[in-house]
């Protein structure tokens, strides 16, 4: 029987990322009042939809207070759904759970993996991934956030088609084409896109995931290579790759208010 004292666990998800939207959604659906959620943005940019239940935006002031917000909050488990590249809050997260003793659980996007005809030249930064280009191309597609763009610059005989789910008010690389959309993408559309713009390079962060992976496929139908720039290591820790093992997992630690959570050993 569910104890009227006790309040409801108190789920902290750590969004940004539609998989993360995705998730509160199906944590409302399975759970109810059961389980109260909070929902957390980094702030900058606008999500394609925001899940029901309570919203935060903007950060939380470090591990600290990351820690600080949990015990205030009295939340009972965190999920990391950020973005794979997204390293601080990753690293934050882990410092703040431990302090708090406060079960944490990452939700990462499976890797992708080389299929037979891809041509992927791997890199550790957008600087080394930019170093990779002269002689290799002349036009190139960037599909990367604008914080990783400043090594294109200074590479003035190639041409850039930049994608972005916005357009900014200022061409984010001199000369660049600035072109707009939102994944998931689909792999006519790509090649297509790829094709328009005499593209003869991707630029792409391994995010991994089925959202984005259109180009991928897209850039092999063509022969065309791929720098991939790596991600940065994950965190420590328990890490699934799918919402539904996510709900398996709250379940198990008792995210129910007639199963009190437990800490994972
Ligand atoms: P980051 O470097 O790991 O985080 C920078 C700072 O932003 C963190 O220290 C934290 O500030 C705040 N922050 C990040 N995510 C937050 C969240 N969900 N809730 C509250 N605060 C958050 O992250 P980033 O690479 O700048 O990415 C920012 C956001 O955009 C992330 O949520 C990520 O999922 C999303 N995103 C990132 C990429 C990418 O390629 N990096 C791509 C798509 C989406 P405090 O230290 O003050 O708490």
């Amino acid at each position: 029987m569910p104890d009227p004292e006790r309040p409801a666990p108190h789920l902290l998800i750590l969004g940004g990322e539609d998989v993360a939207a995705a998730l509160a959604a199906a944590v409302a659906e399975r759970f109810g009042d059961r389980l109260a959620v909070t929902y957390s943005l980094a702030g900058r940019t606008t999500p394609a939809r925001l899940p029901p239940g309570r919203v935060r935006s903007g950060g939380c002031g470090g591990a600290e207070g990351l820690a600080a917000f949990l015990r205030a909050e009295a939340v009972t488990a965190v999920i990391v759904a950020t973005h794979p590249f997204a390293a601080a809050i990753s690293r934050n997260a882990r410092l703040a759970c431990d302090a708090a003793g406060v079960p944490r659980l990452c939700l990462r996007r499976p890797e992708w993996q080389p299929q037979p005809g891809d041509r992927w030249l791997m890199a550790d930064t957008a600087a080394e991934a930019a170093a990779a280009l002269p002689g290799l191309a002349t036009r190139v597609l960037l599909t990367l956030g604008t914080a990783d763009l400043a090594p294109f610059a200074a590479l003035p005989g190639i041409a850039f088609v930049v994608r972005m789910i916005a357009a900014p008010p200022q061409p984010p690389l001199p000369g660049c084409t600035v072109v707009t959309g939102r994944g998931p993408f689909d792999a006519e559309a790509e090649t297509d896109l790829l094709r328009r713009h005499r593209i003869d390079a991707v630029v792409t962060k391994a995010s991994g995931g089925g959202a984005t992976d259109a180009k991928l496929v897209a850039a092999r139908a063509l022969g065309l290579p791929v720098v991939m720039i790596r991600r940065p290591p994950p965190e420590p820790g328990p890490a699934v790759e799918d919402v539904g093992a996510v709900l398996e997992w709250l379940d198990r630690i008792g995210a129910r208010s007639d199963n009190p959570p437990a800490q994972e050993s």
